[in-house]
């Protein structure tokens, strides 16, 4: 049982992350590599702060945790030093625990009894936890291989090696199925490997996860896109002949640009995928990045997970200035209960690791014209200041400025992080006869199938751009629709159904 009164004894206490200069001045992961002694001992003192609540929210679907992690169960293990059967129980609900870990803006925080009070110092710091016992249990080996006893014989494509595919491809994997990933890009992981920057994500991380997935035997082709006609490519055709079932987990990989500011055209503005991507196969080794922000005034415009990815980026390239834009106001730092009551997640301030290194955000600003030198160069942004609002009329969202006043920013290079559209217009599509909704999404029936019979969906490219741990909960609930497909019944666990969403968030 937990201890009720490990809260009133110790403080909430973070990851401890390494200087700001220092971490802004290299790659590697932005948290320090605390002595195992040291780390197991602060550790377990946080696992200490969960106690015996009842009712624990952390871990429900709606509020907390999609993949329903057992948090209060491997919270006590940890307490009590038992870290090889913490690992056991989460790697029970968790394909990647140490992505989630190092990643996921961890919802079941904010669902966690302790954040309801102020007053009893916070809520326990489930994320640390959990990225610890992944550590440990690579560390100690207890992460192994583990394959099935038998095999159905039967063949299943998972198009895509993002975090939704390779958690659809381990499960059926392990039950059995003959699993072949493919994937368009040179290297594994989607935007894992070419989204997420190193600072964030080591990618030999991501590595050794892959070669256990290889060890229980999924096979992976690289540069080989699905449904298409270039080197490599694989034609819907064979795809249909070859395989008993399709999952598709092809992202929702198309950026939203701002095509109606004047001056879009200019040379030094781009998507931030155009910066992040070549960013992270400079860290792989394969040469200068043609989007570097060495000397250069940066504006980031956009307030997201992918925005503080490119002002972290910018920075670690040798910026001149980053500036980040984001539309809204500035969030409160504490949660306000009338907007967004707890358990839900919080509209609240979120400073990323990246804020905390240079450069500033500015809030409830929009650029109404990109100005350039006359070789086409981009020199300047104009700022409003603005408010986001609905239409009356149509209801729908729209961005209005507060006065005639003008800012102007010097900037060399603008980076567009203002979100996705949904899936790439793709020919597998097509060829599947499969259509896009007006999202841009895939839809599915209450089975993960799409309307095409025996091609499956999950991940960002069901739900929309969204967070790994939803892609790992739709990758493993997909793997049990299929392998009931192919079957008749599944014991693989389905976290998570086609139709959730988490509680409205302010
Ligand atoms: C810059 C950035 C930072 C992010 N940071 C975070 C974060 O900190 N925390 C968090 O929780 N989430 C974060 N996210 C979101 C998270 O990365 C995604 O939600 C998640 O990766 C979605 O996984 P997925 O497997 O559905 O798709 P993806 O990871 O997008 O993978 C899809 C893969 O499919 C491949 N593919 C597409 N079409 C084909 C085809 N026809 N043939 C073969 N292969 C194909 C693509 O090349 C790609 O590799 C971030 C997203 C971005 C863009
Ligand atoms: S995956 Fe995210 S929501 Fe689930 S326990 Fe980990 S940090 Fe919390």
């Amino acid at each position: 049982m937990a201890d009720p009164s490990g809260f009133l004894r110790h403080a909430r206490d973070d990851a401890p992350k390494r200087p700001a200069d220092e971490r802004a001045g290299d790659w590697r992961e932005v948290y320090r590599d605390l002595p195992a002694a040291d780390r197991d001992t602060r550790v377990r003192e946080q696992a200490t702060r969960c106690m015996d609540c009842g009712v624990p929210f952390c871990h429900s679907g709606s509020a907390g945790c999609p993949l329903g992690n057992l948090i209060p169960e491997w919270n006590d293990l940890v307490r009590r030093g038992d870290w090889a059967v913490a690992s056991e129980r989460l790697h029970a609900t968790n394909n990647f625990p140490e992505f989630t870990g190092r990643l996921c803006p961890a919802p079941c925080e904010a669902a966690c009894v302790l954040a309801i009070s102020p007053g009893s110092g916070g809520a326990v710091a489930i994320k640390r936890v959990e990225n610890a016992i992944a550590d440990v249990s690579w560390e100690r080996g207890h992460v192994q291989p583990v394959t099935a006893g038998v095999s159905t014989g039967r063949a299943v494509a998972v198009v895509g090696s993002g975090p939704a595919g390779l958690a659809a491809a381990q499960q059926l994997t392990r039950a059995g199925h003959e699993v072949t990933v493919f994937e368009r890009d040179d290297r594994l992981g989607g935007l894992l490997r070419y989204g997420i920057p190193e600072f964030k994500l080591e990618k030999k991380v991501l590595d050794r996860r892959l070669a256990q997935l290889r060890a229980e035997g999924t096979r992976f082709v690289t540069g080989c896109e699905v449904g298409g006609t270039g080197p490599g490519a694989l034609s819907v055709e064979r795809l249909r002949a070859e395989f008993d079932a399709v999952v598709l987990a092809v992202g929702a990989l198309r950026g939203r640009d701002t095509a109606d500011v004047p001056g879009r055209e200019l040379r030094g503005v781009h998507l931030a995928m155009d910066h992040l991507v070549p960013a992270n196969r400079q860290c792989e080794g394969d040469g200068p990045s043609p989007v570097d922000a060495r000397g250069k005034h940066v504006v980031v415009i956009g307030g997201g997970d992918t925005g503080a990815d490119c002002y972290g980026t910018a920075t670690r390239q040798g910026a001149a200035s980053v500036t980040q834009l984001d539309q809204y106001p500035r969030p409160p730092r504490e949660r306000d209960d009338e907007r967004s009551p707890w358990p839900v997640w919080p509209w609240v301030l979120r400073t990323y690791p990246a804020h905390e290194e240079a450069g500033e955000r500015k809030f409830a600003v929009a650029v109404e014209r990109f100005v350039g030198d006359a070789e086409g160069n981009l020199t300047s942004v104009q700022l409003r200041a603005v408010r986001v609002r609905k239409d009356p009329a149509t209801g729908l969202r729209e961005v209005v400025p507060v006065d005639e006043d003008v800012q102007v920013l010097p900037a060399d290079m603008v980076l567009l992080a203002i979100g996705f559209e949904g899936v790439e217009r793709m020919p597998l599509l097509d060829g599947l006869g499969v259509p896009l909704t007006k999202r841009g999404t895939l839809s599915c029936g209450h089975d993960w199938q799409t309307s095409a019979p025996g091609v499956f969906v999950c991940g960002d490219a069901h739900r929309g751009a969204s967070l790994v741990v939803w892609a790992v909960a739709e990758g493993r609930s997909v793997a049990h629709a299929v392998d009931a497909f192919l079957t008749g019944a599944s014991d693989l666990p389905a976290p998570v159904r086609p139709n959730a969403l988490p509680l409205a968030v302010g």
